[in-house]
C-alpha cells in the first residue's frame, strides 16, 4: 500500500491544475520517522508545528464512532474497547509474554482517521478516569487474559456469573492461598496503557503525534475536593507519561475550573498542554464567559486552547474566536484548537446537544456534509485556528474534508483522497448524465440537502433542566440507578413534554 509520504509526492504531479497553486505543495516538510521505533521520532512536536505556521488536523470522537459499530455503550460512554477485543491468535502469546495486546477496532478506528489527513492520534481514553470506570453501576470486568502455566504455578481466568474471576493454581503445594482468587475488573491503567500503544503504533505509520487525553470525573460533580480531583488526572497522566505520549490534552470540560486543575496537573510533566472546554458563546455551565476561560486555562498553563464537542462546527469557531480576543485582551499568548460536534446545533442553550431531545440516539438527520465540513475548516483557518479536528458524530470522510480544503496551506492531501476527487470531481465516470453534472464545486456548494422527513421540523426545544455542579441530580454514585431514583426524573421529563 502506498505510503502517506509517497502519496504526498504523487499528488503534486496528478493534481497539478486541479489545487491552484500547486507548486507550493510538498514544499513544507513535515517530520521524518523510523517505523520500528516504539516512540515517535517525529522532529517537531506540535508546539514547534504551530510556531512554524502548520496547521495541524484532529481526529474524531471515538467514543461516538464506537458505539455505532458496537463497542462502546451509550450512557457510561467509557474506553474500555481500548482493552478489549484482542485479534485472534493473538491473546494467549501476548498475555503470556506481558506485552500490550493489539486491539483490532480501536487501531482499524485511529488508522482511517490517519489515512484522512489527522496529524493527532488521540489516546481513546475519553472517560478513562477511575471514578468514571465505576459510576452508576458501570462495573466493568473483563478476563485479563491470563492463562498460562509458569514455573510452580498456574494461572487461569475465567467467567463466573457477571464476573472475571483469575484463578492462580499452585504447583507442588497442597496449600491453597487465601488470595488465589481474584477478581479481574478492569482498571483505568489498563485502559490507559492500551490505548496509549494502539495510538502509538498507529501515529507511528504516518505523519501524526500521539496526544494523551483526560477529560471531566464525576468526582467533580459530585463536588469532590480539588487535591482528590488532581489525583485521578494524575493517575492517567502516571501512563501517559511511561508511555512518552507527545502531548497532553484536557478536553471536554463544562466547568472551568475543573479544566484550570486537569491543567495544573498535565502542565507539572512539560508536556505541551491542550484545552478544550465544551462550551459555547454563553460560557461554562456556572456563566464563565469564554473569554474568561481562555484567559484563566492560559494562565494554568495550557499552550493551546479552545473547545470541543456540544456544539456545530460554526458555533465552536464562533467561541474560539471570543477566546482568542481575550487572550490577545490580557497581553497573553496562545495556539487555538477546536473540535466541534458534526451535528447542526443551532437551537442549543448552554448546555449543547446533550440537552436535545434527540441525544445520543436519533441525532443523525442533523449529520454535516463533506462540503459543510470544507466551511468549518476556511473558517476555522480564516479565524486563527491551527489546529482543526472534530469529535462527536465525526466520521474520517469529514477530517479528510477539513484536509482537502487546507490542503494548499498544509502542502498535501490527505492518504484518502486518492478515492475522492475535490468537489465531486470523481462523479465525472457516472454512468448517468444528470449526476454527471454534478461533477462541480458550484453544485455542491450551492446544495441545500433535504431530510427527508416530510413531519420533522428544522430545530427541536431543547429540556434545559438547567441542573449543573451542585444540584443533587448531578451527584454521581458506584451504586447502579435504582428504579425510585429513575421514577422522579421521568415524571420530571413528562411534565416539559
Ligand atoms: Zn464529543
Amino acid at each position: 500500500m502506498m505510503s502517506v509520504f509517497s502519496y504526498r509526492r504523487k499528488n503534486i504531479s496528478e493534481n497539478a491544475g486541479k489545487v491552484p497553486n500547486i507548486a507550493s505543495l510538498g514544499k513544507k516538510s513535515l517530520c521524518r520517522r523510523t517505523y520500528k521505533s516504539s516512540q515517535s521520532l517525529c522532529a517537531q512536536g506540535i508546539l514547534e508545528r504551530l510556531a512554524g505556521g502548520e496547521v495541524v488536523i484532529g481526529d474524531g470522537g471515538f467514543v461516538f464512532a464506537l458505539e455505532k459499530r458496537g463497542y462502546v455503550k451509550a450512557g457510561p460512554w467509557t474506553p474500555e474497547a481500548a482493552a478489549e477485543h484482542p485479534e485472534a491468535g493473538e491473546r494467549l502469546a501476548e498475555a503470556n509474554l506481558r506485552e500490550p495486546r493489539r486491539f483490532l477496532r480501536v487501531r482499524q478506528l485511529h488508522r482511517e482517521f490517519l489515512r484522512a489527513g489527522s496529524n493527532i492520534m488521540q489516546t481513546f481514553t475519553f472517560y478513562a478516569s477511575d471514578d468514571k470506570l465505576e459510576n452508576r453501576g458501570n462495573k466493568l470486568g473483563f478476563s485479563c487474559g491470563r492463562s498460562y502455566v509458569s514455573v510452580g504455578g498456574a494461572v487461569s481466568c475465567k467467567k463466573e456469573g457477571e464476573e472475571y474471576i483469575c484463578v492462580k493454581q499452585q504447583i507442588n503445594s497442597e496449600r491453597e492461598d487465601e488470595d488465589d482468587e481474584e477478581v479481574c475488573r478492569v482498571q483505568g491503567q489498563q485502559i490507559n496503557e492500551a490505548a496509549c500503544d494502539l495510538a502509538r503504533e498507529v501515529a507511528n505509520e504516518g505523519d501524526a503525534l500521539v496526544a494523551g487525553g483526560v477529560s471531566q470525573t464525576p468526582s467533580y460533580l459530585s463536588c469532590k475536593s480539588e487535591a482528590e480531583v488532581k489525583k485521578t488526572f494524575q493517575k492517567q497522566l502516571d501512563v501517559f507519561i511511561r508511555k512518552n505520549v507527545d502531548l497532553l490534552i484536557a478536553e471536554y470540560f463544562e466547568h472551568v475550573e475543573e479544566a484550570e486543575w486537569a491543567v495544573q496537573v498535565l502542565k507539572g510533566t512539560g508536556k505541551p498542554v491542550a484545552a478544550t472546554m465544551c462550551i459555547g458563546p454563553e460560557g461554562d455551565m456556572h456563566g464563565v464567559a469564554p473569554g474568561e476561560c481562555a484567559v484563566r486555562l492560559v494562565k494554568a498553563g495550557a499552550d493551546i486552547v479552545g473547545v470541543n464537542c456540544h456544539f456545530d462546527p460554526l458555533t465552536c469557531v464562533k467561541t474560539v474566536k471570543l477566546m482568542k480576543a481575550a487572550v490577545e485582551q490580557a497581553g497573553l499568548k496562545a495556539h487555538y484548537m477546536s473540535q466541534p460536534l458534526a451535528y447542526h446545533t443551532p437551537d442549543c442553550n448552554c448546555q449543547g446537544f446533550i440537552d436535545l431531545p434527540e441525544f445520543p440516539f436519533a441525532l443523525e438527520p442533523r449529520i454535516l456534509t463533506r462540503w459543510e465540513m470544507q466551511q468549518y475548516a476556511r473558517e476555522a483557518y480564516d479565524a486563527g485556528i491551527r489546529v482543526i479536528g472534530g469529535c462527536c458524530g465525526f466520521e474520517p470522510y469529514h477530517i479528510r474534508a477539513i484536509a482537502e480544503e487546507l490542503s494548499q496551506e498544509r502542502g498535501v492531501l490527505p492518504e484518502a483522497s486518492q478515492k475522492h476527487g475535490l468537489w465531486g470531481s470523481c462523479l465525472e465516470m457516472h454512468t448517468k448524465p444528470w449526476v454527471r453534472a454534478r461533477a462541480r464545486r458550484d453544485y455542491w456548494q450551492r446544495l441545500k440537502p433535504s431530510s427527508g422527513r416530510p413531519f420533522s421540523s428544522s430545530l427541536s426545544l431543547p429540556d434545559g433542566w438547567g441542573v449543573t455542579k451542585g444540584h443533587s441530580f448531578l451527584m454521581q454514585q458506584k451504586e447502579a440507578t435504582t428504579q425510585e431514583q429513575l421514577k422522579p426524573l421521568f415524571e420530571k421529563a413528562d411534565e416539559k413534554h
